[in-house]
């Protein structure tokens, strides 16, 4: 296998990949780990704190995030349990300059796999719980402008149609200033 580039494409709305379904993760190879890696640097140069395959235009069930300096790996996540509500403005990395309110559940208890392959519960709750619940909602082709009302939703697709005109064949190349910023991360999802 060519091993990939340090950092990847990033897939805007309009690509189909972003509402596909992901396949779940059987075994941990070589090929995966560098996908995780280059995951991350894709993150950190586009200053995200979350990233999930589909959003490189990959199918497997995996996901990063890296809220606050913990970086966390998760493959096959799955929500177990959740409580509370809290509305927050959230963004994505593949609906760039689109920000909406979204009511997710404050708490959650998740499971997923590590790089490892072991198999992890935890609970999360504030921005690491947002972020978990916006990713895996990626896993499963769903985007945050989903949960917006009808109207303010009809508001950010006239605002994208715009915005979508930077993005041709809806991939976002990451330019070299922004790589060179790295580690200087905001909240996009
Ligand atoms: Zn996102």
């Amino acid at each position: 296998m060519t091993p990939l580039p340090l950092s990847l494409p990033l897939r805007v709305l309009g690509d189909p990949i972003l509402r596909k379904e992901t396949t779940p993760v059987t075994a941990i190879t070589n090929d995966l780990r560098q996908l995780i890696d280059a995951m991350f640097t894709t993150m950190y140069a586009a200053r995200g704190i979350g990233l999930a395959a589909p959003q490189v235009g990959r199918t497997e069930r995996l996901t990063i995030v890296d809220v606050k300096d913990e970086p966390l790996v998760l493959i096959n996540p799955e929500v177990l349990a959740s409580s509370g509500m809290e509305r927050d403005e959230e963004g994505c990395l593949s609906i760039p300059d689109i920000y909406g309110d979204v009511d997710r559940p404050s708490t959650i208890h998740f499971r997923a796999m590590d790089r490892d392959g072991n198999v992890f519960e935890r609970e999360a709750d504030g921005l690491l719980a947002r972020c978990v619940q916006h990713e895996i909602d990626h896993l499963h082709g769903k985007l945050f402008i989903d949960y917006l009302s009808v109207l303010k939703r009809r508001a950010a697709l006239d605002q994208w149609a715009k915005e979508k005109e930077k993005y041709p064949g809806n991939v976002r190349v990451l330019t070299a200033e922004e790589i060179a910023k790295h580690h200087h991360r905001d909240e996009e999802l």
